[in-house]
């Protein structure tokens, strides 16, 4: 098997290959051996992605999302783009190049989505997100691959502009379990075009889908710098620049929360749980509360959420604020290690990454029973579940971190095997080889996470070609459309 092709390259460095004018390639500087991954998995689970990449060498796998950095779906692609490669195949990442206008728009398409009421206008639609696809696709040309995944709404449209040559899937991290019935009924002939949707969870899955459907749960690389394990002191040690500059006593615990500033992430209700805590907390010392969140590229509103955050702090000296802080992924792993309990109680989620980093670190979490938290939030086991709205329970179940160590370190250490067995990235690339595999005809039927029996146009796809060779045989009688699970 080959292992990294350029072992002193950084095969997570995301800086351009080469500027195609429209769509914006970038390639990662080297590889990652599969075999690295076995000290966690075991041999067997490697040896299976060997064994399922064999046939696909030199298949071209080709991602598209718009941002290469900021936010879960980048930090994904940065590990299972080199991964993939190193088992042979021939895998690309492709960010769209849009405008603050497009950002605005696209970012409200992700809220609106996931339930939110905020205004789009026809020329939001037009103008400001269907001329920049069209510019983007007149740029860049035809792409070919075997397989392309367009990631999330931002890219959506591109399904539809003739330059992607081959079967398109559309992977949606988000819930539109509830979408706004205007902007889902916008993007679902772009989604209907697709070969297929793949969602985090089936319950996630929006009405009116006709393509085959997949479940697929996104994974953290422990490999990656913010998931390497590091005793406590050398996480302190990593920090101690931050406590410095901010005054922050290290002996003091701490609770953490890392996120993007976005009103799902619901970051003032922590703030008022964790106000309510310091009121209640009588012995030991005072924690603190520190926010980690970067500004992700197609994220405008960040800068503005974490202005009221801050008013809304008042100047706590308990409570701080990290922002695009230097050495990011050092900084994010150290943080989780080192804190007491981490906090992620989103309002909506797809799948929240932060909270499989925590629990990675060996840190209990306090989630919310939004989206995917609940499959990596175990409550009682992993750390404790919670309505994220509900600010006594938070601030008790802070409390109950600060004040039960060794109750809080077993939470942890369960997670960290949670995260282990379901989470890691490897299982990432399985499930896409698979759908490689059977996308490109190396396997005739669907892999097992498919979530929908046969679709409308694989049913007459089907006849059709059984005609080929008994004409005149008739429909098959009870094969109709499959509904969305
Ligand atoms: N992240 C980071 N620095 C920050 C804030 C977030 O590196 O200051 C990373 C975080 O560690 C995680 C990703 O960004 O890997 C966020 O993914 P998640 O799925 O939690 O949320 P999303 O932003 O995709 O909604």
């Amino acid at each position: 098997m080959p292992s990294s092709s350029s072992p002193r390259q950084d095969p997570y460095s995301t800086k351009p290959s080469r500027h195609s004018p429209g769509l914006e390639e970038y390639t990662p500087a080297g590889t990652l051996d599969p075999r690295s991954y076995e000290v966690f998995l075991g041999h067997e689970r490697i040896e299976e992605l060997e064994r399922l990449a064999a046939p696909l060498r030199g298949f071209r796998w080709v991602h598209i999302n718009s941002a290469f950095d900021g936010g879960g779906v980048a930090e994904m692609l940065r590990s299972l783009v080199p991964l993939s490669r190193a088992l042979g195949l021939d895998t690309r990442w492709y960010r769209i190049d849009g405008g603050e206008e497009f950002f605005s728009v696209t970012k409200r398409f992700h809220n609106t989505l996931q339930g939110l009421s905020q205004p789009l206008t026809e020329q939001d639609l037009f103008r400001g997100y269907l001329d920049t696809i069209e510019e983007n696709a007149a740029r860049a040309g035809r792409i070919r691959a075997d397989l392309f995944v367009v990631h999330d709404p931002q890219p959506c449209a591109l399904v539809n502009s003739g330059v992607l040559e081959g079967n398109i899937l559309w992977r949606c991290h988000i819930d539109t379990s509830t979408p706004d019935p205007i902007v889902w009924r916008f993007l679902l002939p772009y989604i209907n075009q697709t070969s297929g949707a793949i969602f985090t969870l089936p319950r996630f899955v929006g009405g009116g889908i006709h393509v085959p459907l997949y479940q697929v749960a996104p994974c953290i690389d422990p490999l990656a710098v913010k998931n390497q394990t590091c005793t406590e002191t050398e996480a302190a040690g990593r920090l101690e620049g931050l406590f410095r500059r901010d005054g922050i006593d290290p002996r003091r615990p701490i609770l953490a929360a890392v996120s993007r500033y976005d009103p799902h992430k619901n970051q003032a209700t922590i703030l008022e749980a964790f106000h309510l805590l310091k009121k209640t907390v009588s012995s030991g010392p005072k924690p603190y509360l520190v926010f980690l969140g970067n500004t992700a590229s197609d994220d405008p509103e960040g800068g503005a959420m974490l202005e009221r955050l801050r008013e809304q702090a008042g100047g706590d000296p308990d409570v701080r604020f990290w922002v695009n802080v230097e050495d990011n992924d050092r900084v994010v792993g150290a943080l989780m290690r080192l804190a007491r309990g981490f906090v992620h109680i989103s309002t909506k989620e797809g799948f929240g990454l932060v909270v499989s980093e925590a629990l990675w670190q060996g840190t209990p979490v306090i989630g919310s029973n939004a989206g995917g938290i609940g499959s990596q939030v175990l409550d009682g086991r992993t750390g404790y579940l919670v309505n994220p709205m509900d600010v006594e329970t938070i601030a008790d179940r802070m409390r109950r971190i600060l004040e039960r160590p060794e109750e809080a370190r077993r939470l942890g250490l369960q997670g960290r095997e949670h995260v282990r067995a379901n989470f890691l990235l490897p299982e990432l690339l399985r499930r896409h080889l698979l759908l490689l595999r059977y996308y490109t005809g190396v396997d005739a039927s669907p892999p097992a996470f498919r979530l929908n029996g046969k679709t409308h146009s694989e049913v007459i796809h089907e006849h059709y070609s059984r005609r080929l060779f008994e004409p005149g045989a008739a429909l098959p009688a009870g094969e109709g459309l499959a509904a969305a699970p």
